[in-house]
């Protein structure tokens, strides 16, 4: 995510904090200030680091339990609404799904217990007459108790919608699941839309972060739907120019014009890219008087993927907007991805 700066790096999880969070934090800090002076906005900075604390740890949680079934979480963002963890992947069954959705909210349930019991023995030890000084605590398992009660929420992006199509899943196919699930979320969307007008304006901000979230949902659930069974072979180009290794820059040049690409696979004898060459370079190149060089030294690094590559791990593994070169088995070029210079 743009704006986004690392402060951690736990158990091989980046940690990040959105530019905006900062601001937040800033924001708020004032308004304690203004309301109780230094010791306030002290207290206020301090109540909502714990804060995001707690939404930390519960993207900790959805990152361990993905990481029980081997998918990665390189980084957890915090913003202002919240924290976002970066699973490399979705959890391919929906009950590694449920799982990896539940985990999160859980461990807000064990702050929330931890910090009942421990008021709980305080206000008993005190006989009832230090309660005051709870103050910090009391709002944390309150907070924390809002964060399950947000997440039961069964709507995209919310856990809660996530739990829901995880349990419609594992009746039905996947895109249906989604489908249905985020249905529910838009009608919960409308439904806190028109309770707004009577009761909290809070409850519109929901109301167009879950719309929002089951349009996402809606079109990723799509998107995978239909590439699903797809291959890397089913999208690549395979009708493409390539240049062999030794063409002088100026007859590279010439074979680069009389085609429609932008980018160009440079390929030994073997049929294997060493790199790809642009026209622009090229053209550079014949300006700079290197017309009789081998295009080769102008060959840049490429991305590699093997042809039989479902789309789907193709998506979470290519870098976008570069050139990649697909290859059989025997590291032989087959295709091209993103040729249009
Ligand atoms: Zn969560």
């Amino acid at each position: 995510m743009r704006w986004s700066y690392k402060v951690a790096r736990v158990a091989g999880i980046e940690v990040k904090i959105h530019i905006t969070f900062l601001l937040v934090l800033a924001y708020f800090g004032l308004i304690y200030w203004q309301q109780g002076g230094v010791k306030g906005a002290v207290e206020g900075v301090g109540f909502t680091l714990l804060l995001f604390l707690c939404v930390l740890l519960h993207e900790f949680g959805h990152a361990f339990a993905a990481r029980a079934y081997g998918i990665r979480t390189p980084d957890i963002t915090l913003l202002p609404i919240g924290g976002v963890a970066r699973l490399e992947r979705m959890p391919d069954k929906p009950v590694q799904e449920l799982l990896v959705a539940i985990a999160g909210p859980a461990v807000n349930v064990v702050i929330a217990l931890v910090l009942l019991v421990f008021l709980t023995a305080r206000v008993r030890m005190s006989d009832f007459t230090d309660l005051e000084h709870g103050g910090l605590l009391e709002s944390l398992l309150a907070m924390n108790v809002m964060l399950v009660a947000f997440n039961a929420i069964p709507a995209f992006p919310m856990d809660g919608g996530r739990v829901l199509r995880a349990l419609l899943a594992m009746m039905m196919d996947y895109t249906l699941a989604t489908t249905i699930a985020a249905r529910v979320g838009q009608v919960l969307a409308v439904v806190f839309a028109v309770l707004s007008f009577f009761g909290p304006s809070m409850l519109l901000f929901i109301a167009v972060f879950v719309f929002f979230g089951a349009q996402q949902e809606l079109a990723y659930a799509r998107f995978r739907g239909g590439g699903g069974q797809r291959k890397i072979s089913d999208v690549m180009c395979s009708d493409y120019s390539a240049i062999p290794t030794e063409t002088p820059v100026t007859h590279a040049l010439a074979l680069a014009r009389a085609s429609r690409q932008g980018i160009f696979p440079v390929v030994d004898r073997q049929l294997r890219a060493v790199g790809v060459v642009s026209i622009h370079a090229l053209e550079t190149a014949v300006a700079d008087g290197f017309g009789s060089q081998p295009a080769d030294v102008l060959a840049q690094p490429v991305s590699r993927i093997q042809v039989d590559t479902p789309l789907t791990a193709a998506m979470a593994s290519i870098p976008l907007r570069v050139p990649v070169v697909v290859e059989n088995a025997s590291g032989q070029i087959v295709g091209l991805l993103a040729v249009q210079g």
